[in-house]
């Protein structure tokens, strides 16, 4: 049956509806919230200035996005008239398979080397001379003795000859480091201060071609690129040719490594090294963090893949940082926990001290290296705080200051096997003006010649680049392509990972795992989106290619929209970012490019959706406002069809659910075949209801299915049932007049489940008591509960970085008992409980297989009227987890955990970016979260994540401000809970097949007998056939 015909004949409009986003859940709650007499009441106890400033944020963002409407309408306007000069359609014969079968002949196949995906089938072991992170947990004590004038360190002496036999080598790399975003909008630092440094990079660089420069943030390299003539380009070109600047890491931004998911941290990265390819030809080599509050073995992995050999990270515990430099350990190969071998290493340099500052990177004394940042001589804007002042540089004082700084570069190098040392030469936004350019490079200069030219010093001090740095690291070590020094690596191996920071004292950075959640989300969102809208594009362009005729797609215009919108997502990991770490208009900033490039994607996926059902565009051209993410369009009552897509490379299941005008609608499949469906209320207030339709979608993976609604009587179609419940309390159910709804006054005991589970839900809390597994008929308590971190009375405060909590939660008891509302239905059913600030939704889909395991928990958090206060959910069971736990790494890795009683309760914060779990030998508790928040374990069989906060002020690292703009934010997750069945730990299996974790690469089964042994602590994916 040739379904374009079907569409033809009814006219019908498409709707295509992205199954991966969860957006409406989130947008619809909103309303539900908004709404709320409860909110209402709270904004009217002095909260009228909020809620005027919250109108004009929405008046400003609605002007916005009419300028955007307009924008896709003339866009559209351009596209139709391409379309119009474009040639006839696709012929039909070549569609006439169906789509379902159509699409897996896209020839599309990516290679991935088999060893890349082993992992899952590994068992975790450490080779014996590697440094296991959880090991120098296990044995540091933490604790803070003053080091004297390296505070977090020690004294550090050497013998005056060390340096007879192999001179000592200075390698002084010149940096800028450049947010952006954080105190002023990307496009106004680049304005006020990155135009402006770049500008005079070019002219200072060609001065003396023994200066030298690196850049890392793509983003502002290409704006600045764009606005620059040809004689500027030639002259950029030059100093790249000549090694004066060089590209480090070469990503879009300087990515957040904790909140993260890895789609965009690849997505970020490839980015900046395309522009970089196709615009200087350049590769980079060496990746610089100098700034992300955590670092991630899954960024050290991507490096390694995208053809880095060396990196070089910063914020680290100072425990650790004087812990491996003691052990002289600052410097390794990084290694991923699952890597048997060494495919994964990447040389890694730890820099010692505090910070990137000048002061913290010459030596370990601040006071002296301060006198070394000629920014800061008397007369300029910034000076030294430790009181003594940098000095011009001059004959007469030429040979004292250069003993002085020779001292510290010595005393730094102590701390390395090498007798090489790196002192990064830069901050936040340097080299602004011509004056600090040569304030800098001609003091140094002075200081370096001097050293050079006394061979009594045995030094040789240089301006140099990153890679330079690692160039002769590797020649003076006499490490070969592979690393190694005949045979043997001069360097250990490290496997873990760097969270959760801390700079000082107990200042722990786990509080931006969790700070701004609606971004979080919001980022996740437009994630998936664009990754969905990508993979179709490709597949488009793919079946033009294989049917050989060229169409009316606009494949020009739809790469641009999306290669904007994956800068834009590109933009949000920059470490104040998806942090949420900016001052708030940055925040609005990053939110309203958000918008603007997320509502062009329906555009692509749109144009793509029709090329691939009815090969054509023009004759649905006209329809494509009414393409939509999921259930932000009405149904009408009359004939319609839906398409779903499945971003997915796997087969799924999924409920899909729309508006609708009328309960009287038929759902049925393209063939004809009707399906059932569930007829729920939408409920804008939360006892007043008009109408939704659900129905579970079956779409095959990378797959579209073709499902068609129409107005009338269907046996297969049925209402939800309601119940509400409220202690000692009265509730009146308005506009749900078709709907059964009970309202017993006597206590009844609450309880959903579908085909895989049964909830029990408390009758007076609305919240969850016990799970019944219904595989083996066992009972298992599990018990959801919120609680209030508040935060402390010292000096020190939480903030957007820091969670410096008043000591344990306290337990969340709502002044007024909640309303409990419970839905029954064919498609799912949930229990719906409203507290004053959170609105509480356990769901169960009717659906065998993965979306019918999990229970989906929705929280709309508001705790807009709060002072101090962070809010957590704590799931509470029976499982003896004792003081281990789990946390996936960008969603690409996952992480052991121990939760130790030597370090404060906001250092067992790990940032949660897809899951956490708990195991004992009899089963595993999964916590699946559509959004990076901070998770811990903080007591055996207990996981909590905390889901928003609210903090007063400012908690001293450089915002200035606290986190009070909240926002109403539905987290949502999924719970599973899993049976470690001792069957399943020796079978007989004809193929198995390893999985990855992310479920995004399934490599071809090998048939072959074989056993597998699980053990205990194994992270192990398999797709199996028995045998
Ligand atoms: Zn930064």
């Amino acid at each position: 049956m040739k379904i374009s015909r079907q569409f033809t004949v009814f006219g019908s409009a498409i709707f295509c509806v992205v199954v991966f986003s969860l957006y409406l859940m989130l947008d619809h709650l909103q309303l539900d919230r908004i709404k709320n007499p409860i909110n209402e009441e709270r904004l009217q106890n002095g909260q009228l200035v909020i809620l005027q400033d919250k109108i004009d944020h929405l008046e400003r963002l609605l002007a916005e996005n009419n300028k955007i409407i307009a924008n896709i309408r003339d866009s559209v306007t351009n596209l139709r008239k391409s379309v119009n000069n474009d040639k006839g359609p696709l012929e039909a014969k070549n569609l006439s398979q169906g789509l379902v079968d159509l699409l897996p002949f896209a020839p599309i196949w990516v290679l991935i080397p088999s060893e890349d995906c082993q992992f899952s089938a590994q068992t975790y072991s450490k080779a014996a001379d590697e440094v296991q992170m959880l090991d120098v947990y296990d044995m540091l004590s933490f604790d803070n003795p003053d080091g004297g004038v390296w505070k977090q360190g020690f004294d550090i002496s050497y013998e005056e000859n060390e340096w007879d036999q192999e001179p000592l080598q200075v390698v002084v790399v010149p940096h800028s480091h450049n947010d952006p975003g954080w105190l002023k909008t990307f496009d106004d630092y680049y304005r006020d201060q990155t135009q402006h440094i770049l500008n005079n990079m070019v002219v200072k660089l060609h001065e003396d071609e023994r200066r030298k420069m690196i850049w890392s943030e793509i983003s502002y390299f290409s704006k600045w690129w764009n606005n620059i003539d040809i004689q500027k380009k030639d002259a950029v070109k030059k100093l790249i040719e000549r090694g004066q600047l060089e590209m480090a890491t070469g990503g879009w931004v300087m990515p957040d490594e904790a909140n993260t998911h890895y789609f965009a941290l690849i997505d970020q990265l490839l980015e900046g090294h395309q522009w970089l390819e196709r615009n200087l030809g350049v590769k980079p080599k060496t990746a610089w963090a100098v700034d992300p509050f955590g670092h991630s073995p899954t960024q050290a992995y991507l490096f390694k893949q995208a053809g880095l050999s060396n990196m070089l990270i910063q914020r680290v515990h100072y425990s650790i940082k004087k812990h491996f430099a003691t052990q002289k350990t600052l410097e390794f190969f990084w290694r991923q926990n699952w890597d048997q071998e060494s495919s994964t290493d990447i040389l890694c340099h730890m820099m010692p001290f505090y910070s990137y500052d000048v002061p913290h990177t010459c030596g370990p004394d601040p006071k002296i290296c301060c006198q070394f940042d000629f920014k800061r001589l008397p007369g300029g804007r910034i000076s030294c705080p430790w009181r003594i002042p940098p000095q011009v540089i001059t004959s007469d004082n030429v040979q004292q200051r250069a003993h002085m700084l020779l001292d510290q570069y010595r005393k730094k190098s102590k701390l390395f096997m090498s007798k090489v040392v790196l002192a990064p030469l830069g901050d936040d936004f340097r080299y602004t003006d011509a004056q600090e350019w040569d304030q800098q490079f001609n003091n140094y200069q002075k200081l370096f010649d001097y050293m050079n030219s006394h061979p009594e010093l045995n030094v040789q001090a240089q301006f140099g680049t990153i890679s330079d740095y690692f160039e002769i690291l590797r020649k003076v070590t006499g490490m070969d392509q592979a690393g190694m020094n005949k045979g043997v690596s001069p360097f250990p191996v490290l496997s873990g990972d760097f969270f959760t920071y801390a700079d000082r004292d107990d200042h722990y950075w786990s509080g931006y795992f969790t700070s701004r959640p609606f971004y979080k989300r919001m980022d996740r969102m437009l994630e998936s989106h664009l990754r969905a809208a990508e993979i179709l594009y490709s597949l488009t362009l793919a079946n033009i290619k294989m049917f050989g005729k060229p169409s009316n797609y606009p494949a020009v215009e739809n790469y641009k929209l999306l290669t904007e919108a994956r800068r834009n997502l590109g933009l949000f990991q920059h470490h104040d970012a998806i942090t949420g770490t900016g001052k708030d208009w940055v925040v609005v900033d990053y939110g309203t490019r958000y918008i603007a490039f997320l509502l062009p994607l329906p555009v692509v996926v749109h144009c793509c959706r029709t090329i691939l059902v009815s090969g054509d565009i023009e004759n649905e051209w006209q329809l494509r406002f009414l393409v939509s993410f999921p259930m932000n369009v009405f149904i009408m009552p009359s004939f319609r069809s839906v398409v779903v897509y499945n971003p997915i490379e796997q087969a799924r299941s999924s409920v899909i659910s729309i508006y609708v005008t009328t309960p009287h609608i038929r759902v049925l499949t393209a063939q004809g075949r009707p399906v059932i469906a569930q007829i729920t209320a939408v409920w804008e207030h939360f006892t007043q209801a008009s109408t939704e339709v659900s129905f579970v979608a079956h779409v095959p993976p990378l797959g579209l299915a073709v499902y068609q609604m129409s107005e009338g009587v269907e046996l297969h179609t049925e209402l939800a049932h309601y119940m509400f419940l409220k202690k000692g309390g009265h509730v009146s159910v308005t506009g749900a007049e078709q709907f059964r709804v009970a309202i017993p006054q006597e206590t009844v005991p609450v309880s959903v489940e579908n085909p895989h589970l049964q909830l029990f839900v408390s009758s007076t809390t609305g919240l969850l008591e016990t799970l019944k597994l219904k595989e083996n008929g066992l009972k298992h308590s599990i018990k959801v509960d919120f609680v209030w971190y508040g935060t402390t009375s010292n000096k020190d405060k939480s903030g957007a970085y820091l969670f410096l909590p008043d000591g344990e939660a306290k337990k969340y008891s709502p002044s007024r008992p909640p309303v409990i509302r419970v839905t029954k239905g064919p498609v799912f059913s949930e229990v719906t409980t409203t507290f004053t600030h959170i609105t509480h939704t356990l769901r169960l889909y009717n659906i065998q297989g993965v979306d019918g395991q999990a229970v989906e928990i929705c929280n709309t958090v508001d705790i807009r009227g709060e002072f101090n206060q962070e809010i957590a959910m704590r799931i509470t069971s029976d499982i003896n987890s004792m003081n281990r736990f789990f946390t996936d790494l960008n969603g690409f890795q996952v992480q052991p955990r121990r939760t130790m009683s030597k370090l404060p309760l906001q250092a067992n914060f790990y940032p949660m970016t897809s899951m956490a779990y708990l195991e004992d030998s009899n089963r595993r508790l999964t916590l699946l979260t559509a959004q990076s928040l901070g998770a811990a374990s903080l007591k055996s069989g207990q996981l909590e994540v905390i889901m928003d906060r609210r903090l007063n002020q400012d908690d001293n690292r450089g915002l200035g401000q606290g986190v009070l703009d909240n926002k109403i934010t539905a987290n949502s997750f999924r719970l599973l809970l899993e049976p470690r069945n001792s069957v399943l730990t020796k079978l007989k299996v004809s193929t198995f097949t390893p999985v990855s974790l992310s479920l995004m690469y399934e490599s071809s089964s090998t048939p072959k007998h074989q056993e597998i042994s699980l053990k205990p602590m194994e992270i192990c994916t398999y797709r199996i056939q028995l045998g």
